[in-house]
């Protein structure tokens, strides 16, 4: 079994057809004559502008526009006059062929965005190689690969797959994608997703382990793959299959409802996130809101902290893109397994028990407070709320609202507006917050229960320690204990008490989370569909009766078995 980085769920199963490349070769050789040889050059531009959009309009019938936009960019991308001039500029500065001056001018242009610390914009990257190299075989008169016509029940196996190769792709002939480089934002991956067809990237030497036509098996969701695996495996991935088109079919009759149990009991359903971008991921999967958006990935990834703006319109894209529904924004939250070079924090010892989150941002004022401005200016556009994470005690809430009251008081003498009744609420996932749930209700506007943290520090289990994993399980009776103590602590006082962690998700217990009285799944994107049919499939009295049974339970072995 091989395994790579998922990029596409679902199964494939079919035979392999390798996409090799021709092998470019640049002859270097002096010109005499520069005129013909930007005459050459400008007839390629010519013909690859014909053909790409050509491909545009193939790919705007079987992916869609927004697709067939980023082949469409690649026009502009190369007409842009400072890459053009370049281009003809070094013909005639330095007598070269017009694929001499091709290949070095958009090989630095990708290069230059290779070493940009941004996936997206490395993405560009990927582009200008794809550009480059069809402008190549353009100039040299190399047919392009086809892979409109391959057989049906057809595994494609590339390096990468290039925007121009998948814009010939057929789904109905095609029912996987294997390659060896490219990740979860590459193009490939995000085709692919769109496509809906399974791919499994970056499995290393999958070129030269593979020959056509060889069987093959793949799982877009758990990144494996087996080539020429036995009969019994080729059953179980079958059976696979049909389950998997069995669930998406059934889940799709899910999408724009409400999300209700057949007793009629109304609960949210939101989606956690981690750039801004994704929101649009989690309208398009029907989520209802925003449970958790992971501020701290707007700070990673960079070598300065991010400035008040470029927070404000973080946080205002994903406020607009969610039309009013609530978007709940957690405040930074590094430290622990989060690392941030440039902020200088010193390594801990404990790092799990240290200088993390809402404690690093209170002995970091200058910094919190540009996080909260951020965020408060942002609220007058939609339905922000804030999150505070990991709390231990309930100074540090008061502290927050203090310094949120200070910043709204600025904001009104600067006639900035914001939404006067933004709501602070509290992440619960320390024990101490599960022991003062009852305080913290009080003072705090909402709980989101993160139990990826809780379940850790309840059950004091470090998670990077394999000795002791087994202790980390939601399972748990101290766990579940403390989720039923929050909720109800929550419930007592009136506040909304939703859970953001992996939990959230789990169908073992969404009966349970409902049965204590849960108002909020935030889960992820992907996991929008089959948590609303898991929540209408359930009887909020019935779950009552497995919770009250599960809530005897001594030990973890118990309470799986019944649950
Ligand atoms: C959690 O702790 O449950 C949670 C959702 O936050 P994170 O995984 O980012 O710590
Ligand atoms: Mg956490």
């Amino acid at each position: 079994m091989y395994k790579g980085i998922a990029g596409s769920e679902g199964i494939g199963i079919g035979n392999i057809v390798i996409i090799e490349e021709h092998q470019i070769h640049i002859e270097t050789k002096t010109v005499t004559d520069t005129e013909e040889e930007i005459k050459r050059l400008q007839s390629a531009i010519e013909k690859f502008v014909i053909a790409t959009n050509e491909m545009a309009g193939k790919m705007e019938e079987t992916v869609g526009k927004k697709d067939a936009d980023i082949l469409r960019g690649h026009i502009q991308m190369l007409q842009d006059p400072m890459i053009e001039e370049q281009i003809s500029a070094l013909i005639v500065a330095e007598k070269v062929t017009a694929e001499m001056a091709v290949d070095q001018v958009l090989e630095q242009t990708a290069e230059m965005f290779s070493q940009i610390p941004d996936e997206l914009l490395q993405q560009r990257a990927t582009d200008f190689r794809d550009i480059k190299t069809r402008m190549i075989k353009l100039l040299q008169g190399i047919e392009d690969v086809d892979i409109s016509h391959v057989p049906e029940d057809t595994v494609l196996v590339a390096r990468d797959l290039t925007p121009s190769m998948t814009a010939g792709i057929n789904p109905d002939n095609i029912v996987g994608i294997l390659t060896e480089t490219g990740g979860k934002t590459s193009h490939s991956a995000i085709l692919a997703r769109a496509m809906e067809i399974p791919a499994v990237l970056s499995v290393p030497g999958i070129c030269s382990i593979v020959k056509n036509g060889d069987k093959v098996v793949l799982d877009g969701a758990s990144g494996e793959t087996m080539i020429n695996p036995d009969e019994t495996v080729i059953k179980q991935f079958e059976e696979k299959l049909s389950i998997y088109q069995k669930e998406k079919e059934l889940l799709a009759e899910y999408a724009g409802k409400p999300t209700v149990t057949k007793d009629g009991i109304k609960v949210e359903l939101v989606c956690n996130i981690g750039k801004p971008e994704e929101a649009k991921k989690a309208t398009e999967c029907d989520g209802e809101g925003i449970g958790l958006f992971r501020t701290e990935f707007l700070f990673m990834d960079r070598d300065s902290i991010p400035t008040e703006e470029e927070q404000f319109e973080a946080y205002k894209t994903v406020a607009e893109e969610m039309k009013g529904k609530p978007v709940i924004i957690r405040t930074l939250d590094i430290g622990g397994d989060k690392a941030i070079p440039y902020l200088g924090l010193k390594e801990e010892e404990n790092p799990f028990l240290g200088f993390r989150a809402i404690r690093f941002c209170l002995q970091r004022e200058d910094i919190y407070k540009v996080q909260l401005r951020a965020l408060i200016r942002a609220s007058a556009y939609g339905k922000i709320k804030i999150m505070v994470p990991l709390v231990t005690c309930v100074e540090e809430l008061r502290r927050v609202k203090e310094m949120a009251a200070d910043i709204m008081k600025e904001l009104e003498h600067e006639r900035i507006s914001f939404n006067k009744n933004l709501e602070i609420g509290v992440m619960m996932e320390t024990s101490a917050a599960c022991m003062i749930a009852d305080v913290l209700a009080k003072e705090a506007a909402f709980f989101s229960i993160g139990t990826n943290d809780l379940t850790g520090y309840t059950m004091a289990v470090d998670r990077g320690n394999a000795k002791v994993a087994y202790l980390y399980s939601t399972y748990q009776p101290a766990v579940l204990r403390s989720i039923k103590r929050i909720i109800e602590c929550g419930k007592k006082e009136g506040i909304m008490v939703g859970m953001c962690g992996e939990a959230a998700a789990d169908p073992k217990l969404i009966p349970l989370l409902l049965a204590f009285g849960l108002d909020e799944f935030s889960v992820s994107a992907t996991s929008v569909l089959k948590t609303r049919k898991i929540i209408s499939d359930c009887d909020v009295s019935e779950c009552q009766k497995l919770a009250d049974k599960v809530m005897k339970c001594t030990t973890e072995e118990e309470i799986l078995n019944l649950l």
